[in-house]
């Protein structure tokens, strides 16, 4: 089999000018489509792997030291959260998601119509093409956002110092934020696919994605599969490079690469963040 031919199953389908992923695309629109179509989706999407994210940081942090094999991957490993700052932020969750996303997703499904799926996939190249270009696309806009709300001292107190509460950050204070937060990020994570023309399906990857990523980015562990490890030469700077974020908050700004802090001089080294797995 030629390295062609390898590419082009790969990337192009096993019928020339099908796309690898039209056998999944064809399922999800034939037997799901009322679910796809509708407009509660992506919001019923993002909020459940929000949790099913959270949960697995959620029991390490309950395990603590109870659990050796995991607690050495800790990146602050004297602060692990205390039942109170759980409850606190699982009460922010809950409000915000009670007042702000609840009644957004009623709004989405009262005056927009049901979306049309497209007959054809994206091609493979296109998926991931669309997803990195949102998370890039993300990263500017996040980080121009937060500078701005740390340098202005009335923006910081009256919207961003909430997500400051803690200097050790954990999983669930992922969306322990302010509404004008939330609200702002929601914005930008629907317009921004829509902005570059993303398949549907390309969408729903990165909205997942990019839950995975912000849950990954507070979880408070540098676990060997964490992507500022497995993304090489620091270009991604992960759950450590925003721990240093909680730890130094004049620094460290754009939320998931580190081209932009580098360039505006807001960067700060988070190798020291690594945790060193101790024996
Ligand atoms: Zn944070
Ligand atoms: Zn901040």
């Amino acid at each position: 089999m030629t390295l062609s031919l390898v590419g082009e199953i790969l990337f192009y389908g096993y019928e020339k000018g099908d796309s690898v992923l039209q056998p999944l695309w064809d399922y999800l629109r034939l037997h799901h489509s009322g679910t796809l179509r509708s407009p509660l989706f992506p919001v019923v999407l993002t909020v459940s792997s929000y949790f099913v994210f959270c949960f697995p940081y959620l029991f390490c942090d309950i395990m603590g030291e109870k659990w050796p094999s995991i607690h050495r991957y800790k990146i602050q490993p004297s602060r692990t959260p205390t039942p109170a700052m759980l409850l606190h932020c699982t009460g922010i969750t809950l409000r915000n998601h009670l007042f702000l996303v609840f009644p957004a997703a009623v709004a989405q499904w009262a005056w927009r119509p049901p979306v049309p799926l497209p007959e054809r996939a994206p091609t493979l190249w296109e998926l991931i093409g669309g997803v990195a270009g949102n998370l890039l696309l993300f990263d500017l806009q996040y980080f121009i956002w937060h500078l701005l709300h740390h340098k202005v001292r009335w923006l910081y107190v009256t919207f961003h110092a909430i997500h400051h509460n803690y200097s050790a950050p954990f999983a669930l204070a992922t969306q322990c934020l302010g509404g004008w937060e939330l609200v702002t990020v929601g914005f930008w994570t629907t317009l921004n696919p829509l902005l570059l023309k993303c398949h549907l399906l390309t969408t729903w990857v990165f909205m997942v994605l990019h839950v995975y990523v912000s849950v990954e980015d507070h979880c408070g562990y540098d676990f060997p599969w964490s992507t500022s490890r497995l993304i090489p030469f620091g270009i991604y700077g992960g759950p450590n490079k925003h721990d240093v974020h909680h730890q130094k908050p004049n620094t460290n700004f754009a939320p998931h690469f580190s081209h932009w802090d580098r360039l505006f001089g807001t960067h700060a080294d988070f190798s020291f963040a690594t945790a060193k797995p101790r024996q």
